[in-house]
């Protein structure tokens, strides 16, 4: 019987990089949907499309075919036939990302591909709204979240270790910016199920975190 792991929270709270491992030791599919809401920004930045333009990001999105494809167990999402991965882990798709993701046309499109997925697989599943809206009915429901400062920090190593200039200020302004706006957005705004569970990741490490999530899920026969 295939299952399904949810796991919502703000934006550099570590839910990709403990869903992939997580996926790793329990032997299911990780599934990063933010990536494919980045993707569909892409599409919309390529296109020249203004984030506030929401007529043409609900006219537009239809021409933008996103598929999900998995490559020595990597995710590779290809958007219109082409592997935009090396394309979608800057800070401006990512902002774009937020500001697109608040387009109804979008959200259908994308959950309607996020629920084919986990039907068929096991899957451990992260993004914002994964719980409440995309797997209703997943069998363990994990919110992770973050103080802003130890997410700004974070990304801010992450982005540092790989040459890019930038300003810790202005990465907690954006993050705080960007969970503003997807916790009070009309539609599936970032909130926490009724009944997941809360870890903060604030003080513990990579690994506390997946040994808590891994033992929420043994609890529960998954795995
Ligand atoms: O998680 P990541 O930073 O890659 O997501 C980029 C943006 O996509 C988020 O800020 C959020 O606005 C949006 N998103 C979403 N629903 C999801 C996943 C991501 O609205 N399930």
């Amino acid at each position: 019987m295939s299952y399904q792991i949810a796991v919502d929270g703000p934006a550099g709270a570590g839910k990709s990089t403990i869903a992939k491992s997580i996926a790793k030791r329990l032997g299911i599919v990780y599934v990063d949907t933010g990536a494919m809401y980045r993707a569909m920004a892409l599409f919309m930045i390529q296109n020249r499309i203004a984030k506030e333009d929401s007529v043409q990001i609900s006219k537009k999105c239809k021409e933008a075919d996103i598929t999900i494809e998995y490559r020595d167990g990597e995710q590779v999402v290809l958007l219109n036939g082409e592997n935009v991965n090396g394309l979608i882990r800057t800070e401006a798709v990512g902002n774009m990302a937020s500001a697109v993701s608040v387009n109804k046309e979008v959200r259908i499109k994308l959950v309607e591909l996020q629920q084919k997925l986990a039907q068929t697989t096991s899957v451990i599943m992260d993004g914002r709204d994964i719980g409440t809206v995309v797997l209703p009915d997943a069998p363990l429901k994990v919110y992770l979240t973050a103080s802003s400062a130890v997410r700004a920090r974070r990304r801010y190593d992450e982005l540092t270790a790989k040459g890019e200039s930038c300003d810790l200020n202005k990465i907690e302004q954006d993050i705080i910016e960007r969970d503003h706006r997807d916790m009070t957005r009309e539609i599936s705004p970032l909130k926490q199920a009724e009944d997941a569970i809360l870890v903060d990741s604030s003080d513990k490490n990579v690994e506390e975190v997946i040994d808590t999530i891994i033992s929420l899920a043994k609890e529960r026969n998954l795995g």
